[in-house]
C-alpha cells in the first residue's frame, strides 16, 4: 500500500498514503486520503483532442461553451438535470422551513422554541445541502477533467471571484449558483493542476480583456452589453454579426489564447508550463464523501 511509485511503469499503479483523515459531518462518515502519486505530464494515448486551441466561456445558467478561434462551436455543457432538480428541491425546501415556527420570531424580535416540524425540515435541508454540494463536486470534475484532456490550449477568462461577486452582482447570480459559490476558484484550480497533469496548456485572459463585448466577427467592443443580452449583435453596420452571446466569448477567448501561444511559441517556448517531462503531484485531500472517486479521474 505505501510502495512508492519508482519507476515509470508503476506511475499508476503505486500511490504513497500519506494521510488519511476520517470525520463526521453532517451525518455521516468521511474519510480522506492524502496520497503521493507519481504522474508523467503525459495524456494517456486513448486520449483524443478534440480541438488544438479553444477559448471556454463561463456563461450565467449553468453553461459552459467552448469555440475554436476559427469560430466553431466544439462542446456546450449545461449543469445535468440532477443538479438543477436538486437545487430546486433545496430551495423550495427553504421556503418550506420560513413558512414553519423557526428559533426566531420576526414580530416579537426573540427566540422562540421551533416547532417539530420545523426541525424536521432543518434535518432534510442539512442532507440536501450535502446532496447539492456533492454533485456540484462531481460536475466540476468531471468539467475540468475533460477540458484538460481534450484540447492543447485553453484560453479562460481571468476568474476572480471576489472580483466577480463584488462587481458582478446580479450579474453572475446564475453561474456564482451553478458552479458554486466557492466553485469558480476551484474551477480555475482544477483546472490548473489538470492541465498540468494533461500536458496541455491555460490562457487565462487579460483581467480587463473584454471577451463579452469584443465582436467575434468585426473586432469592435461595444461600451455596453448587459446581462440579459442573449444574443450578441454587432453595433457595426458593416459587420451586423448577431451570435450566441456566450458563444461570441468563447471565440474570442480561443482567440486570445492562441495569440498568447504564438508568442510563447516565439520565445522558444520557454513560458510554456508543462516542459517538466514528469510533475510529482501531492494530492490534496479534498472535503471528501465516501463515493469520492480519485481525484480528477471521474470523468
Ligand atoms: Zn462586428
Amino acid at each position: 500500500m505505501s510502495r512508492p511509485a519508482s519507476s515509470p511503469d508503476d506511475s499508476n499503479k503505486a500511490a504513497r498514503v500519506l494521510k488519511a483523515t476520517v470525520r463526521f459531518d453532517r451525518g455521516r462518515w468521511l474519510v480522506s486520503f492524502s496520497c503521493l502519486v507519481q504522474r508523467t505530464a503525459q495524456r494517456p494515448a486513448h486520449l483524443k483532442r478534440v480541438a488544438s486551441t479553444v477559448g471556454v466561456d463561463v456563461g450565467v445558467k449553468d453553461l459552459v461553451v467552448v469555440a475554436t478561434p476559427q469560430g466553431d462551436e466544439v462542446m456546450r455543457v449545461r449543469a445535468p438535470k440532477e443538479f438543477r432538480h436538486a437545487s430546486r428541491k433545496l430551495r423550495a425546501l427553504q421556503r418550506k422551513a420560513a413558512r414553519q415556527q423557526g428559533r426566531w420570531d420576526a414580530t416579537t424580535r426573540a427566540r422562540r422554541e421551533p416547532s417539530a416540524g420545523w426541525l424536521r425540515t432543518q434535518q432534510i435541508i442539512a442532507k440536501q445541502h450535502v446532496r447539492v454540494a456533492d454533485l456540484r463536486r462531481d460536475r466540476l470534475h468531471k468539467l475540468t477533467t475533460v477540458l484538460a484532456q481534450s484540447f492543447d490550449v485553453i484560453g479562460t477568462e481571468t476568474l476572480a471571484v471576489k472580483n466577480m461577486m463584488a462587481s458582478g452582482g446580479a450579474h453572475k447570480k446564475g453561474l456564482n449558483r451553478s458552479i458554486g459559490d466557492a466553485g469558480l476558484g476551484e474551477f480555475s484550480r482544477q483546472l490548473d493542476y489538470k492541465t498540468t497533469w494533461y500536458n496541455s496548456l491555460r490562457v487565462q485572459a487579460d483581467r480587463w480583456y473584454p471577451s463579452s463585448k469584443t465582436c467575434s466577427g468585426c473586432g469592435c467592443v461595444k461600451t455596453k452589453l448587459s446581462l440579459a443580452e442573449r444574443l450578441y449583435v454587432c453595433d457595426n453596420n458593416d459587420c451586423g454579426l448577431q451570435i450566441d452571446r456566450d458563444l461570441n466569448a468563447a471565440i474570442n477567448l480561443a482567440r486570445y489564447a492562441q495569440a498568447e501561444q504564438s508568442a510563447c511559441s516565439d520565445n522558444g517556448g520557454a513560458d510554456r508550463k508543462t516542459t517538466a517531462p514528469a510533475a510529482l503531484v501531492a494530492a490534496k485531500p479534498e472535503s471528501s464523501n465516501g463515493s469520492a472517486s480519485p481525484q480528477g479521474e471521474a470523468a
